[in-house]
């Protein structure tokens, strides 16, 4: 028996109204969260506050993006310090959409990482390839690579949860196979065995991110190397998001 709780992670992005904020809030106050799972959505950062102030305290909440410092001359950037001061928990780091539009290194989202967790913030790591580079039959060392971003700046991962997130399969409609996510999870699960530690490799929690939805959920929960999900749009439905979260 795995170890590992399921971990299901909804991401809303830039997306939202004051009035689709309350609504989405008013439907996850709804859903009952099973034992042995662990619920966090991730509203705007604008939002954030009104959520943790308006949802039950068994959903947790994270920020989509932190800052490596506590404060200072920073526009625009958000403290891990400052979420915490707002009971914030948690934060998504690395997404595939910051990589690539406001060009995150690898090296940067392990020091985002790292400043995180000394801030007492849980991390939600995204690592994932591209269409090319799986093409390319290079997506082990595209994911470990981007893992290692990460193993270079931490030392303990308690507190992590890594989301291997195929950019192809985000927001695309295209999600991965059961197999193809798994055999990604165990690729990742060997390498943290042989450059972390075993013990790392057996907590750790690995989530499935890529147009995960009501349908297709059930079937990559069976997978033992698959613990929950990080999910876009079907997040934005309380109904949807509500079976994605009781699929194991
Ligand atoms: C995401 O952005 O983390 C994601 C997985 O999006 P979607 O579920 O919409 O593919």
């Amino acid at each position: 028996m795995s170890p590992r709780n399921f971990f299901i992670g909804g991401n809303w992005k830039m997306n939202g109204s004051v009035a689709q904020v309350k609504s989405l809030v008013e439907g996850l106050n709804s859903i009952n969260v099973p034992a042995q799972t662990e619920v966090v959505v991730s509203p705007p950062a604008i939002y954030v506050d009104r959520v943790r102030n308006n949802l039950k305290k068994d959903i947790g909440v994270a920020a989509q993006n932190s800052y490596v410092k506590a404060s200072g001359a920073f526009t625009g950037e958000i403290s891990p310090e400052q979420l915490k001061d707002l009971g914030i928990d948690w934060v998504i780091l690395g997404h595939s959409e910051r990589r690539e539009y406001f060009a995150e290194s690898d090296k940067f989202v392990g020091e985002k990482t790292a400043h995180a967790l000394k801030a007492g913030v849980n991390v939600i790591a995204c690592i994932g390839e591209k269409l090319e580079e799986r093409e390319a039959n290079i997506t082990s060392e595209v994911v470990t690579r981007q893992l290692k971003g990460v193993a270079d700046e931490i030392k303990d991962w308690t507190n992590v949860v890594v989301a291997y997130e195929p950019v192809w399969a985000i927001g695309t409609g295209k999600v991965a196979t059961p197999e193809q996510a798994e055999e990604v999870h165990v690729t990742l699960r060997n390498w943290l065995a042989a450059n972390v530690s075993k013990e790392v490799a057996e907590n750790v929690r690995i989530i499935y991110g890529g147009s995960v939805n009501a349908k297709n959920a059930a079937e990559l929960a069976t997978k033992p190397n698959i613990d929950g999900f990080l999910v876009g749009g079907a997040s934005l439905k309380a109904d949807d998001f509500n079976i994605i979260v009781q699929a194991r």
